[in-house]
């Protein structure tokens, strides 16, 4: 296979098992696996278009650079770690927002961003691994550590 087109596949691949918005940064990590020599800039050529071919959309947070996920993925919404800065998917929907809008206003679409703490941030928060275990665990032994 042409080494462009293998490339492309594996970005595009990168997105569609993420289940969660990618930067580029981290499309380049997840594709890499699958595309060895991939470089950030082959990244950036193809996300921009994929975009222009209708396959993926822009995922743009104020202030954050844009992700990109499947255009194909139905509704959802957002939800950004701010520890973390990732952004996940959120499969639940407050449904019809009409009422929000001004008497007389028509509401077209909406768009949904939730932000906090991740599971696996909580998770560290709230059990921090006790150093001598993991030294333990991963097989070198710390003397000090009984
Ligand atoms: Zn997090
Ligand atoms: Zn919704």
């Amino acid at each position: 296979m042409e080494r462009n087109t293998r490339q492309r596949i594996a970005i595009r691949e990168a997105i569609e098992v993420a289940r969660r918005p990618l930067l580029p940064q981290e499309v380049l990590d997840q594709a890499q696996s699958l595309a060895p020599g991939l470089g950030i800039a082959t990244v950036y050529r193809n996300l921009k278009a994929l975009v222009d071919d209708g396959t993926l959309a822009v995922v743009q947070l104020p202030g954050e650079n844009p992700r990109y996920e499947p255009v194909s993925r139905r509704h959802h919404h957002h939800f950004q770690c701010r520890r973390c800065q990732r952004v996940f998917d959120v499969h639940a929907c407050p449904g019809d927002l009409s009422r929000l809008a001004p008497p007389g206003f028509s509401v077209e679409d909406h768009d949904l961003t939730l932000y906090g703490c991740c599971a696996d941030c909580a998770g560290q928060a709230a059990t921090p691994t006790p150093a001598c275990d993991d030294a333990h665990a991963h097989g070198h032994g710390h003397d000090s550590c009984g």
